[in-house]
Protein backbone atom coordinates (compact mmCIF):
# COMPACT_ATOMS: atom_id res chain seq x y z
CA UNK A 1 0.00 0.00 0.00
CA UNK A 2 1.05 3.43 -1.09
CA UNK A 3 2.17 5.63 2.45
CA UNK A 4 -0.40 8.80 2.74
CA UNK A 5 1.76 11.80 2.17
CA UNK A 6 0.97 15.72 2.36
CA UNK A 7 -0.01 16.75 -0.94
CA UNK A 8 2.58 19.40 -2.95
CA UNK A 9 1.50 20.73 -6.28
CA UNK A 10 4.31 22.01 -8.54
CA UNK A 11 2.87 24.34 -11.47
CA UNK A 12 0.16 21.73 -12.32
CA UNK A 13 1.67 18.83 -11.08
CA UNK A 14 0.96 17.22 -7.49
CA UNK A 15 3.15 15.53 -5.71
CA UNK A 16 2.12 13.31 -2.72
CA UNK A 17 -1.33 12.76 -1.03
CA UNK A 18 -1.62 9.84 -3.22
CA UNK A 19 -1.28 11.36 -6.72
CA UNK A 20 0.42 8.49 -9.07
CA UNK A 21 4.05 8.44 -8.93
CA UNK A 22 5.23 11.63 -10.42
CA UNK A 23 8.36 10.47 -13.17
CA UNK A 24 10.75 13.71 -13.55
CA UNK A 25 14.12 14.27 -15.24
CA UNK A 26 16.63 16.74 -15.18
CA UNK A 27 18.38 18.86 -18.25
CA UNK A 28 21.73 18.22 -19.05
CA UNK A 29 22.67 21.12 -21.62
CA UNK A 30 24.38 24.39 -20.58
CA UNK A 31 21.26 26.41 -18.66
CA UNK A 32 22.19 29.42 -21.02
CA UNK A 33 21.52 27.48 -24.04
CA UNK A 34 18.36 28.27 -24.34
CA UNK A 35 17.13 26.25 -27.53
CA UNK A 36 19.54 23.46 -26.37
CA UNK A 37 17.71 23.21 -23.06
CA UNK A 38 14.14 23.99 -24.14
CA UNK A 39 14.81 21.07 -26.95
CA UNK A 40 15.56 18.84 -24.25
CA UNK A 41 12.32 19.29 -22.08
CA UNK A 42 10.28 18.69 -25.27
CA UNK A 43 12.18 15.50 -25.92
CA UNK A 44 11.62 14.24 -22.30
CA UNK A 45 7.67 15.94 -22.08
CA UNK A 46 7.10 13.24 -25.40
CA UNK A 47 8.66 10.11 -22.99
CA UNK A 48 6.21 10.95 -20.18
CA UNK A 49 8.24 13.07 -17.80
CA UNK A 50 6.08 15.43 -15.68
CA UNK A 51 8.60 17.41 -14.05
CA UNK A 52 12.06 19.07 -15.62
CA UNK A 53 14.95 20.50 -12.80
CA UNK A 54 17.86 22.52 -14.22
CA UNK A 55 21.29 23.33 -12.61
CA UNK A 56 21.34 26.74 -12.21
CA UNK A 57 25.17 27.16 -11.24
CA UNK A 58 25.55 31.02 -12.21
CA UNK A 59 23.46 34.76 -12.94
CA UNK A 60 23.84 33.89 -16.66
CA UNK A 61 21.80 30.36 -16.35
CA UNK A 62 19.51 32.35 -13.97
CA UNK A 63 18.91 35.36 -16.57
CA UNK A 64 18.00 32.32 -18.96
CA UNK A 65 15.39 30.97 -17.45
CA UNK A 66 12.70 33.74 -18.01
CA UNK A 67 12.73 32.47 -21.42
CA UNK A 68 12.80 29.01 -20.32
CA UNK A 69 9.93 29.32 -18.48
CA UNK A 70 7.67 30.56 -21.46
CA UNK A 71 8.94 28.05 -23.63
CA UNK A 72 8.55 24.60 -22.09
CA UNK A 73 5.83 22.59 -21.60
CA UNK A 74 7.05 21.26 -18.00
CA UNK A 75 6.69 23.05 -14.48
CA UNK A 76 10.35 23.83 -13.96
CA UNK A 77 12.69 23.26 -10.59
CA UNK A 78 16.01 25.51 -10.25
CA UNK A 79 18.96 23.25 -9.05
CA UNK A 80 21.24 25.36 -6.78
CA UNK A 81 24.27 24.45 -4.67
CA UNK A 82 26.59 26.94 -2.83
CA UNK A 83 25.57 30.20 -3.62
CA UNK A 84 22.11 31.00 -1.69
CA UNK A 85 22.07 34.31 -3.62
CA UNK A 86 21.20 32.47 -6.54
CA UNK A 87 18.60 30.31 -4.87
CA UNK A 88 17.14 33.51 -3.73
CA UNK A 89 17.09 35.25 -7.77
CA UNK A 90 15.62 32.12 -9.63
CA UNK A 91 12.67 32.11 -7.40
CA UNK A 92 10.36 34.48 -9.69
CA UNK A 93 11.25 32.09 -12.44
CA UNK A 94 10.55 28.76 -11.33
CA UNK A 95 7.49 26.44 -9.93
CA UNK A 96 9.97 24.89 -7.35
CA UNK A 97 13.42 24.99 -5.81
CA UNK A 98 15.53 22.88 -5.19
CA UNK A 99 18.50 22.88 -2.48
CA UNK A 100 21.23 21.12 -1.05
CA UNK A 101 21.13 22.28 2.84
CA UNK A 102 24.74 20.35 3.19
CA UNK A 103 26.26 23.13 0.68
CA UNK A 104 24.24 26.49 1.12
CA UNK A 105 26.65 28.25 3.49
CA UNK A 106 25.13 27.49 6.80
CA UNK A 107 21.53 27.67 8.37
CA UNK A 108 21.19 31.54 8.43
CA UNK A 109 21.86 31.32 4.73
CA UNK A 110 19.51 28.34 4.87
CA UNK A 111 16.94 30.32 6.78
CA UNK A 112 16.81 33.48 4.39
CA UNK A 113 16.44 30.90 1.35
CA UNK A 114 13.27 29.68 2.74
CA UNK A 115 11.94 32.74 4.02
CA UNK A 116 11.82 33.85 0.37
CA UNK A 117 9.82 30.61 -0.75
CA UNK A 118 7.75 30.65 1.61
CA UNK A 119 6.94 34.66 0.91
CA UNK A 120 6.92 33.07 -3.19
CA UNK A 121 4.48 29.98 -2.20
CA UNK A 122 6.07 27.86 -4.52
CA UNK A 123 7.55 24.42 -2.72
CA UNK A 124 11.26 23.31 -1.84
CA UNK A 125 13.11 20.28 -1.92
CA UNK A 126 15.59 19.32 0.80
CA UNK A 127 17.30 17.55 -1.45
CA UNK A 128 20.51 15.80 0.71
CA UNK A 129 23.31 14.40 -1.08
CA UNK A 130 26.18 11.86 0.64
CA UNK A 131 29.28 13.55 -0.99
CA UNK A 132 27.66 16.82 0.80
CA UNK A 133 26.86 16.36 4.30
CA UNK A 134 27.22 19.06 7.32
CA UNK A 135 30.43 18.43 9.16
CA UNK A 136 29.20 18.31 12.41
CA UNK A 137 26.19 15.23 10.90
CA UNK A 138 29.40 13.02 9.23
CA UNK A 139 31.04 13.52 12.77
CA UNK A 140 28.10 12.54 15.00
CA UNK A 141 27.44 9.47 12.53
CA UNK A 142 30.98 9.00 12.08
CA UNK A 143 30.51 9.27 8.34
CA UNK A 144 27.68 9.52 5.50
CA UNK A 145 25.53 6.88 6.63
CA UNK A 146 21.94 6.42 6.00
CA UNK A 147 21.14 7.85 9.54
CA UNK A 148 23.24 11.39 8.90
CA UNK A 149 21.49 11.94 5.31
CA UNK A 150 18.08 11.53 7.29
CA UNK A 151 19.05 13.89 10.28
CA UNK A 152 20.12 16.34 7.89
CA UNK A 153 16.89 16.36 5.55
CA UNK A 154 14.62 16.28 8.83
CA UNK A 155 16.86 19.20 10.84
CA UNK A 156 16.79 21.37 7.35
CA UNK A 157 12.60 20.21 6.48
CA UNK A 158 12.24 21.53 10.39
CA UNK A 159 13.66 24.70 10.14
CA UNK A 160 11.97 25.37 6.47
CA UNK A 161 8.63 24.70 8.64
CA UNK A 162 9.91 27.38 11.07
CA UNK A 163 10.44 29.74 8.50
CA UNK A 164 6.79 29.33 6.90
CA UNK A 165 7.46 27.18 4.22
CA UNK A 166 4.29 24.40 3.42
CA UNK A 167 5.50 22.69 0.72
CA UNK A 168 7.81 20.50 0.99
CA UNK A 169 9.26 16.95 -0.97
CA UNK A 170 12.55 15.81 0.92
CA UNK A 171 15.34 13.46 -0.78
CA UNK A 172 18.21 11.66 1.03
CA UNK A 173 20.35 9.86 -1.80
CA UNK A 174 23.09 7.40 -1.63
CA UNK A 175 25.12 5.91 -4.47
CA UNK A 176 24.32 2.19 -3.51
CA UNK A 177 21.29 0.82 -3.15
CA UNK A 178 21.43 -0.68 0.05
CA UNK A 179 22.57 3.01 1.78
CA UNK A 180 19.33 4.46 -0.24
CA UNK A 181 17.08 1.69 0.41
CA UNK A 182 18.05 2.40 4.44
CA UNK A 183 17.93 6.12 4.25
CA UNK A 184 13.89 6.57 2.48
CA UNK A 185 12.73 4.07 4.76
CA UNK A 186 14.20 5.89 7.93
CA UNK A 187 13.23 9.00 5.99
CA UNK A 188 9.32 7.48 5.51
CA UNK A 189 8.93 6.66 9.16
CA UNK A 190 9.66 10.22 10.30
CA UNK A 191 7.96 12.24 8.13
CA UNK A 192 4.48 13.40 6.30
CA UNK A 193 6.09 15.05 3.54
CA UNK A 194 6.25 13.58 0.07
CA UNK A 195 9.41 11.96 -1.08
CA UNK A 196 11.35 11.96 -3.75
CA UNK A 197 13.13 8.69 -4.85
CA UNK A 198 16.22 8.14 -6.32
CA UNK A 199 20.06 7.00 -6.58
CA UNK A 200 22.55 9.37 -7.07
CA UNK A 201 25.32 9.25 -9.36
CA UNK A 202 23.82 5.60 -10.01
CA UNK A 203 26.46 5.35 -13.12
CA UNK A 204 25.66 3.98 -16.73
CA UNK A 205 22.90 3.24 -18.41
CA UNK A 206 22.86 -0.60 -17.49
CA UNK A 207 24.92 -0.30 -14.38
CA UNK A 208 22.69 2.66 -13.15
CA UNK A 209 19.45 1.08 -14.28
CA UNK A 210 20.26 -2.24 -12.07
CA UNK A 211 21.34 0.01 -9.24
CA UNK A 212 18.43 2.09 -9.35
CA UNK A 213 16.06 -0.47 -10.31
CA UNK A 214 17.03 -2.39 -7.14
CA UNK A 215 16.77 0.38 -4.79
CA UNK A 216 13.56 2.29 -6.05
CA UNK A 217 12.01 -1.02 -7.14
CA UNK A 218 12.07 -2.00 -3.48
CA UNK A 219 10.62 1.45 -2.40
CA UNK A 220 7.92 1.80 -4.55
CA UNK A 221 7.08 -1.63 -3.99
CA UNK A 222 6.84 -0.69 -0.33
CA UNK A 223 5.06 1.94 -0.71
CA UNK A 224 8.00 4.54 -0.36
CA UNK A 225 8.58 7.43 -2.87
CA UNK A 226 5.68 10.04 -4.54
CA UNK A 227 8.34 11.27 -7.37
CA UNK A 228 11.32 10.13 -8.67
CA UNK A 229 14.36 10.45 -11.17
CA UNK A 230 16.42 8.27 -12.19
CA UNK A 231 20.02 9.63 -12.33
CA UNK A 232 21.77 8.07 -15.24
CA UNK A 233 25.01 8.74 -17.37
CA UNK A 234 23.00 8.64 -20.50
CA UNK A 235 20.92 10.93 -22.64
CA UNK A 236 17.84 12.01 -19.95
CA UNK A 237 15.43 10.45 -22.37
CA UNK A 238 16.87 7.26 -20.84
CA UNK A 239 16.21 8.19 -17.37
CA UNK A 240 12.16 8.54 -17.76
CA UNK A 241 12.30 5.44 -20.27
CA UNK A 242 13.80 3.94 -17.27
CA UNK A 243 11.80 5.37 -14.40
CA UNK A 244 8.69 3.91 -16.18
CA UNK A 245 10.11 0.95 -16.42
CA UNK A 246 10.61 0.67 -13.02
CA UNK A 247 7.31 2.04 -12.43
CA UNK A 248 5.82 -0.63 -14.13
CA UNK A 249 7.92 -3.68 -12.52
CA UNK A 250 7.33 -2.52 -8.95
CA UNK A 251 3.37 -2.94 -9.89
CA UNK A 252 2.61 1.24 -9.52
CA UNK A 253 2.58 2.52 -12.93
CA UNK A 254 4.12 2.68 -16.26
CA UNK A 255 3.57 3.88 -19.77
CA UNK A 256 3.34 2.72 -22.73
CA UNK A 257 4.21 -1.05 -23.93
CA UNK A 258 6.55 -2.83 -22.17
CA UNK A 259 8.01 -5.95 -24.61
CA UNK A 260 7.98 -9.23 -22.30
CA UNK A 261 9.62 -11.27 -24.71
CA UNK A 262 11.21 -14.79 -23.95
CA UNK A 263 15.42 -15.88 -24.00
CA UNK A 264 14.72 -18.33 -26.61
CA UNK A 265 16.08 -21.75 -26.21
CA UNK A 266 16.51 -24.95 -28.83
CA UNK A 267 13.11 -24.90 -29.93
CA UNK A 268 13.39 -21.32 -31.44
CA UNK A 269 16.30 -18.90 -32.93
CA UNK A 270 16.93 -16.03 -31.10
CA UNK A 271 17.63 -13.82 -33.69
CA UNK A 272 14.09 -14.18 -34.54
CA UNK A 273 12.30 -13.17 -31.70
CA UNK A 274 14.75 -10.51 -31.23
CA UNK A 275 14.22 -8.90 -34.85
CA UNK A 276 10.44 -9.38 -33.90
CA UNK A 277 10.63 -8.23 -30.46
CA UNK A 278 12.07 -4.47 -32.22
CA UNK A 279 9.96 -4.42 -34.41
CA UNK A 280 6.62 -4.44 -32.37
CA UNK A 281 8.68 -2.00 -30.07
CA UNK A 282 9.01 0.00 -32.62
CA UNK A 283 5.43 0.12 -34.40
CA UNK A 284 3.90 0.78 -31.04
CA UNK A 285 6.11 3.29 -29.62
CA UNK A 286 3.26 6.03 -29.87
CA UNK A 287 1.16 4.26 -27.56
CA UNK A 288 1.41 5.78 -24.68
CA UNK A 289 -1.56 3.77 -22.22
CA UNK A 290 0.69 1.23 -20.18
CA UNK A 291 0.36 -2.26 -22.30
CA UNK A 292 2.71 -5.75 -21.99
CA UNK A 293 3.18 -7.05 -25.49
CA UNK A 294 4.63 -10.42 -25.56
CA UNK A 295 6.92 -12.65 -28.31
CA UNK A 296 7.13 -15.69 -27.45
CA UNK A 297 9.61 -18.38 -29.24
CA UNK A 298 7.12 -20.61 -29.09
CA UNK A 299 3.78 -22.19 -28.19
CA UNK A 300 4.88 -25.19 -25.58
CA UNK A 301 4.74 -22.65 -23.19
CA UNK A 302 4.74 -19.38 -24.55
CA UNK A 303 1.25 -18.00 -23.51
CA UNK A 304 1.48 -19.48 -19.98
CA UNK A 305 4.67 -17.70 -19.35
CA UNK A 306 3.18 -14.18 -20.61
CA UNK A 307 0.46 -15.01 -18.87
CA UNK A 308 0.15 -11.14 -17.34
CA UNK A 309 0.98 -9.86 -21.33
CA UNK A 310 -1.81 -7.94 -22.39
CA UNK A 311 -1.81 -9.30 -25.88
CA UNK A 312 0.84 -11.60 -27.40
CA UNK A 313 2.92 -13.96 -30.61
CA UNK A 314 3.49 -17.65 -29.51
CA UNK A 315 5.69 -18.71 -32.84
CA UNK A 316 5.27 -21.27 -34.88
CA UNK A 317 7.22 -22.81 -37.72
CA UNK A 318 4.74 -21.11 -40.40
CA UNK A 319 3.59 -18.31 -38.44
CA UNK A 320 2.32 -17.70 -34.91
CA UNK A 321 -0.76 -18.06 -32.58
CA UNK A 322 -1.45 -14.80 -31.27
CA UNK A 323 -3.08 -14.79 -27.55
CA UNK A 324 -4.43 -12.41 -25.40
CA UNK A 325 -4.15 -12.41 -21.32
CA UNK A 326 -2.81 -16.08 -21.00
CA UNK A 327 -5.40 -17.44 -23.53
CA UNK A 328 -5.10 -18.17 -27.60
CA UNK A 329 -7.41 -16.58 -29.86
CA UNK A 330 -6.27 -17.78 -33.35
CA UNK A 331 -3.78 -18.40 -35.54
CA UNK A 332 -2.07 -15.49 -37.58
CA UNK A 333 0.20 -16.63 -41.15
CA UNK A 334 3.66 -15.15 -40.79
CA UNK A 335 3.41 -12.14 -43.15
CA UNK A 336 0.46 -10.84 -41.00
CA UNK A 337 1.29 -11.55 -37.56
CA UNK A 338 2.84 -8.40 -36.55
CA UNK A 339 0.09 -6.55 -38.24
CA UNK A 340 -2.46 -8.31 -36.60
CA UNK A 341 -0.49 -8.29 -32.95
CA UNK A 342 0.31 -4.16 -33.45
CA UNK A 343 -4.35 -4.42 -33.91
CA UNK A 344 -4.66 -5.95 -31.20
CA UNK A 345 -2.82 -3.98 -29.33
CA UNK A 346 -3.71 -0.42 -30.30
CA UNK A 347 -7.67 -1.44 -29.71
CA UNK A 348 -6.63 -2.89 -26.30
CA UNK A 349 -4.83 0.81 -25.74
CA UNK A 350 -8.35 2.46 -27.16
CA UNK A 351 -10.30 0.27 -24.16
CA UNK A 352 -7.62 1.80 -21.32
CA UNK A 353 -4.61 -1.12 -21.80
CA UNK A 354 -4.02 -3.56 -19.01
S1 LIG B 1 8.92 -19.73 -25.00
FE1 LIG B 1 9.57 -21.53 -26.15
S2 LIG B 1 11.37 -20.83 -27.32
FE2 LIG B 1 11.02 -19.34 -25.71
S3 LIG B 1 12.36 -20.04 -24.05
FE3 LIG B 1 10.32 -20.85 -23.64
S4 LIG B 1 10.38 -22.91 -24.55
FE4 LIG B 1 12.13 -21.78 -25.45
Amino acid sequence: MRRMTRRVRVGDVIIGGGAPVVVQGMTKTRTTDVAATVRQIEQMAREGCRLVRLAIPDREAVDALREIRRLSPLPLVADVHFDYRLALACLDWVDKLRINPGNLGGEARLRQVCRAVAQRGIPLRVGVNAGSLERDLLRRHGGPTPEALVASALRAARLAEEEGVEQLVLSAKASSAQDTIRAYRLLAENTEWPLHVGVTAAGPLFEGLVRSALALGTLLQQGIGDTLRVSLTADPRWEIRAAYWILEAAGVGGRGVVIISCPTCGRCPSARVRRLAREVKRRLADLTVALRVAVMGCAVNGPGEAREADVGLALADDGAWLFERGRLICRVRGGDMVEELCARARQLAKSGGG
